[in-house]
């Protein structure tokens, strides 16, 4: 396969290349890379007219929901949406039912997304059944193919067992992941607790619920040396919690979603309650989007993920109190990226390309793909100028509960090239 005319850049590129490279991948591996290759007799050739390659881009949050919830995605259809969205890997949370909270389940999703060609890492429950009672077999886990531990969806809620679970995990040397929420604090809020909730009559979810957790797990970090690593972080406070922990040497990472960077909760109201709006953390304020987009600009938050949650249409069109919390993510990432961090220059694109394809895979001790003769074909190919509509025409997850749907947006992924394969947007 030769791939042709595109412009090489990467996290470390200083600035845009003016010159196209081709490039030729055989049984998975990139056997040339130059300015001019000529195609072999037969040889399949994709024209990329001056789109951008990068290596491949990860999502370290997504729900694939399989097993047990295929009705709303699987790991194919997943994998075929990550893919449109430019993600050659995602890292799946473990929610699903049974929950993956042993290695047997672990190794189910690995053999499962062998002949994809998305890199599909498992994470591994913090407690048995996520109940958020006793430890899971982590090293067992880990053992099985398992990256991290989490009980997202929900916290781990038990100081002590959060305290266990970080020791565990400096041993494994593994993150554990928390969904910073105080129950407490949070129930039962609908969405954001401010302006617009009282407005509106709803119960709101304030953000001292996200940070009372961030700010504990922050202490029991400094206290047990394992790594925490803050998931879908969305409040100014928040940002400034994960930034002087950083200062101080704490072992802390954080990662943000599109949508906190976009949206805020005035959208609830505008949209006259649209579900596709409802997501935990919720969205918060044009102040916290700002913080967001600082944080990512300063490296205070390391990676960009999408919380890619797919809901079935009969669950999502609810009123909107009782309708499940998520909505789809992984092919309107990008474009989000280039709207609201590339053509507002608030991030060089090296910057943003850090965020996607280095950070999250240094969080997870995986390593990162080069793009380099010799190395595996990793690699991810975009565009920051296309104009286009996402539709359930183009939407590869089996869900569609995205505020996004039908909506005109700028910068796409072209395609991906992982394990030997290959996939491109029309
Ligand atoms: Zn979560």
């Amino acid at each position: 396969m030769l791939f042709r005319n595109l412009i090489p850049v990467d996290s470390k590129s200083k600035s845009v290349p003016s010159v196209t490279v081709d490039i030729r991948v055989e049984n998975g591996i990139i056997t040339e890379m130059s300015d001019s290759i000529e195609p072999k007799k037969d040889e399949e050739v994709f024209d990329g007219k001056g789109a951008f390659v990068s290596p491949g881009w990860m999502d370290m949050h997504v729900h694939l929901r399989e097993p047990g919830l295929e009705h709303k995605e699987t790991i194919e259809t997943g994998c075929a949406a990550a893919a449109a969205g430019g993600f050659t890997a995602v890292a799946c949370m473990p929610n699903t039912i049974p929950a993956i909270h042993t290695r047997d389940v672990v190794e189910y999703i690995v053999n499962k997304a062998k002949r994809l060609p998305v890199d599909v890492y498992p994470i591994g429950c913090v407690s048995k059944e996520r109940k958020g009672e006793s430890l899971a077999e982590m090293g067992d886990m880990k053992d099985g193919g398992a990256v991290a531990f989490s009980d997202d969806g929900d916290p781990v809620y038990n100081a002590k067992l959060m305290r266990t679970a970080l020791d565990y995990a400096s041993m494994l040397d593994v993150p554990v992941i928390n969904h910073e929420e105080d129950l407490d604090l949070s129930r039962p809020g609908h969405m954001n607790e401010g302006r617009v909730s009282s407005r509106l009559g709803l119960e709101g979810t304030p953000g001292i619920a996200e940070e009372v957790m961030i700010a504990r797990d922050i202490l029991l970090a400094e206290l047990t040396g394992g790594h925490v690593h803050v998931a879908h972080i969305s409040t100014r406070r928040g940002v400034e919690l994960v930034r002087d922990a950083k200062k101080r040497g704490i072992n802390v990472t954080t990662e943000v979603c599109p949508h906190h960077f976009d949206l805020t909760d005035e959208e609830i109201e505008r949209s006259g309650f649209d579900t596709n709006y409802k997501m935990h953390p919720p969205l918060r304020t044009e102040d916290d989007v700002e913080a967001m987009i600082e944080g990512l600009a300063d490296g205070t938050i390391d990676a960009i993920c999408t919380d890619h949650a797919p809901h079935s249409i009969e669950e999502k069109e609810v009123e909107f109190i009782y309708a499940p919390n998520g909505i789809l993510g992984l092919q309107t990432a990008w474009s989000v990226v280039v709207c609201r961090l590339l053509d507002t220059k608030r991030m060089p694109l090296a910057d943003v390309l850090e965020r996607l394809i280095d950070a999250p895979r240094r969080i997870l001790r995986l390593t990162i793909p080069q793009l380099k003769k010799g190395e595996q074909a990793n690699f991810t190919i975009f565009n920051t100028d296309e104009k286009w509509t996402y539709t359930t025409k183009n939407n590869k997850s089996r869900s569609r509960n995205s505020p996004y749907l039908n909506a005109e947006l700028k910068g796409r992924a072209v395609g991906i090239c992982n394990k030997g394969q290959w996939v491109f947007n029309q």
